[in-house]
């Protein structure tokens, strides 16, 4: 068996209902799983490093608190927790750069303590459960931020991990990570996942993006697939290839027999093979 994880980040208080339904319906119709990494208390401020608003905003039409909480959002919020196939997990605090770091490659442990458990306080605040995944602002953390955060979470997603960053008491399960070729390991009680950079972006080509989705989940046993919901409205018009696309990889993974599609919170019994 394989299994598979959508993983969409940057859902916030900004975040138009429509668009997530018009991305994840057919997922939630077939009883996918949908992980959404939700930034718990945003900066409608926020900025990418070229200093351009952060296209997660683009629900921004009027003016707005400079911080907003998930739960500032009832309708959202209502409409989270109406389909159960979505499934909350913890993408940063406020989604911002701090000192021109990303907020989580930081080394400041008392602000790294404080964003993690002021995110939490957030998301169950406005009736989320306590979530037990951690996404990091641009896939980044310090050494810091790694162990703070397996202190708290039990699942922790990003792109990859280098050696330089770890806490030394990881490094013995690093290089058996490393020796034995595997994608995810585990370090102080936390399952670190990676995954094959982000199949499901406009950047990629759309005419291969099936195709490289289909090479990874045959190359691995677990395979966590990343998109962003505002890349598909980043124009005035949905980008409907690009919507096409994503449809489509929902099709391909409900008939596939051999694949599940597994929500973060699925691999805390420890029950799923993770290579
Ligand atoms: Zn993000």
């Amino acid at each position: 068996m394989k299994y598979v994880i959508l993983r969409d980040d940057d859902t916030n208080a900004l975040t138009p209902i429509d668009c997530l339904e018009r991305l994840y319906r057919p997922f939630l119709d077939r009883g996918l799983p949908v992980n959404l990494a939700t930034i718990p208390n945003v900066n409608t401020k926020a900025t990418k490093s070229d200093g351009n608003p952060e296209l997660f905003l683009i629900g921004k039409s009027s003016p707005v608190p400079k911080y907003m909480p998930i739960g500032s959002n009832q309708k959202l919020v209502e409409y989270l927790q109406g389909n159960p196939g979505y499934k909350i997990v913890q993408h940063g605090c406020a989604h911002e750069f701090v000192n021109l770091k990303t907020e989580f490659s930081i080394d400041d442990r008392p602000d790294i303590c404080r964003r993690l458990d002021e995110g939490m306080r957030y998301l169950q605040d406005a009736g989320f459960e306590k979530p037990t995944t951690f996404v990091s602002p641009y896939d980044r953390l310090s050494k810091a931020s790694f162990e703070e955060v397996s202190r708290r979470f039990k699942v922790l997603s990003t792109g990859w991990y280098e050696l330089r960053n770890l806490p030394i008491s990881w490094i013995p399960n690093y290089a058996i990570k490393k020796i034995c070729k595997q994608r995810h390991w585990r370090a102080n009680g936390t399952t670190l996942l990676t995954h094959p950079g982000c199949h499901l972006s406009f950047q990629r080509p759309y005419p291969n993006i099936l195709d490289r989705i289909k090479e990874s989940i045959d190359g691995q046993r677990l395979t966590v697939l990343v998109t962003h919901w505002w890349e598909y409205f980043r124009e005035p018009q949905p980008d409907e290839p690009f919507i096409s696309i994503l449809h489509e990889t929902a099709a391909y993974l409900a008939t596939r027999p051999d694949v599940r599609v597994i929500s973060f919170n699925d691999l805390t019994t420890n029950q799923i093979p993770l290579n």
